[in-house]
């Protein structure tokens, strides 16, 4: 494309896959989730009404879950992967599984995410599969591993568990070739999982990159991180693969800081976020040579930025080792717009058993409360196409 175009503010577009009906529905969720008293009342009953064991699963199903996740299990997941794929946007199969305590349920969790990688390795429509360290390691382990205290021999055996499930995982996805993106953590559990991502793209992206470390940039020193890292791929004849996102855990890691006495690891404000965020994007561009990186974010001026520099560097819209990605049911107006002028675009797609996907989806409900307002921003997208549609 010689002239660069491209338009978030087009609903038409963002919304070209939605019935009026399905889009009616999307209206009276978000409209929920934007208001701070019905969201927070909502969020209390669905945790309530769940751990009491009462029958709200088909409603929860039938609304909220419906709306950011995929399925109960991947083959549910089939009507959305094909939807997206219609539109040009891949799906990243993220099994959404938390707060599991047993070794058998790790294990397990590890073969669900392999079932991933061999659903995803032959579809087109399914450019990388995700996992998350936390649903495979136990927590304990993983905050002893990270400030790199002396483990006894019991902590020592759930340490090389837990090793040994993140290679089997990248070893898998590296016999298939099917790149796999590993998600970012709390910081006092992030050491453990940079160091075996580290050690997976020494062993699995010597020809191609296939695994990427995520990069929390509202951590003040992720962006000397990302440098570091990457030189060090280069030195040791590797790719480095890199997911760039500000980070889901601000509030928490703030109040842990505070609570602990240490300094907190997160930019003192937004502004601060945004500058590493963008630099670190103008770095992995500059370095595309040796890197591959995604773009993981709802905001609409650092995807911008992105196409806006790639337009100015010559480089396809496709290019093969820059993708943007954002969340199902988030951020539609990025991706579709993106999708249709031919950019590598792809959505995580969390699925799971409704139970267990409820703590991801009460912190999509709870982002409404958050500084930038996602929610208010995407009833007021769809609120527009309403409108366009001459239904509201
Ligand atoms: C595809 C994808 C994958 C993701 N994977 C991960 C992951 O692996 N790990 C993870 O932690 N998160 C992950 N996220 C979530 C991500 O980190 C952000 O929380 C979310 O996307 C919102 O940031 P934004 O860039 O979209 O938008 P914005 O609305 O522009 O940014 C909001 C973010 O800015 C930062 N911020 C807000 N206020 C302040 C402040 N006062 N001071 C400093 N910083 C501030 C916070 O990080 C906040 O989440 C992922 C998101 C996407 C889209």
């Amino acid at each position: 494309m010689s002239d660069f175009e491209l338009d978030f503010q087009d609903t038409e577009t963002a919304f070209s896959d939605k019935t009026d009906a399905e889009l009616k529905e999307k209206y009276r969720l978000f409209k929920m989730l934007n208001s701070p008293f019905l969201n927070s009342i909502g969020t209390r009953i669905a945790k309530f009404a769940l751990s009491a064991g009462l029958p709200v699963k088909g409603m929860i199903k039938s609304t909220i879950f419906e709306q950011f996740c995929g399925g109960e299990t991947i083959d549910e997941c089939n009507r959305v992967i094909e939807k997206l794929g219609g539109s040009g946007i891949g799906t990243i199969l993220d099994y959404a599984i938390e707060g599991k305590t047993k070794e058998a349920e790790f294990d397990a969790t590890k073969d669900e995410i392999i079932r991933t990688i061999e659903r995803a390795k032959d579809d087109p429509n399914i450019p990388f599969s995700v996992f998350k360290v936390t649903g495979i390691a136990p927590l304990g382990t993983l905050e002893r591993l990270s400030a790199k205290k002396r483990l006894d021999a019991k902590s020592q055996a759930k340490a090389e568990r837990i090793h040994s499930r993140f290679e089997e995982i990248c070893r898998h996805a590296y016999s298939v070739q099917q790149p796999i993106l590993i998600d970012a953590e709390y910081s006092w559990h992030q050491d453990a999982v940079d160091r075996m991502a580290t050690e997976m793209m020494e062993k699995f992206n010597r020809e191609t990159p296939i695994v990427f470390n995520t990069i929390q940039l509202y951590r003040n020193d992720r962006l000397q991180y990302l440098r570091n890292a990457r030189k060090e791929a280069s030195k040791n004849g590797y790719w480095y693969g890199a997911k760039l996102v500000r980070g889901a855990y601000m509030e928490v890691e703030r109040e842990r800081a505070q609570e602990k006495g240490y300094q907190s690891p997160i930019h003192p404000d937004k502004a601060s976020t945004d500058e590493d965020y963008n630099a670190a994007v103008e770095y992995c561009l500059k370095h595309l040579g040796e890197m591959a990186f995604v773009n993981g974010t709802h905001n609409e001026d650092s995807a911008m930025l992105l196409a806006r520099r790639m337009s100015e560097l010559g480089l396809p819209e496709d290019h093969p080792r820059i993708f943007f990605s954002q969340l199902y049911g988030m951020g539609d107006n990025i991706s579709y717009a993106l999708a249709k002028r031919g950019y590598n675009v792809s959505k995580y797609v969390p699925y799971g058993p409704v139970e267990d996907a409820v703590p991801y989806l009460i912190r999509r409900a709870e982002e409404n409360t958050s500084a930038a307002g996602h929610m208010s921003r995407q009833l007021e997208m769809i609120t527009r196409e309403l409108k366009r549609r001459k239904l509201a």
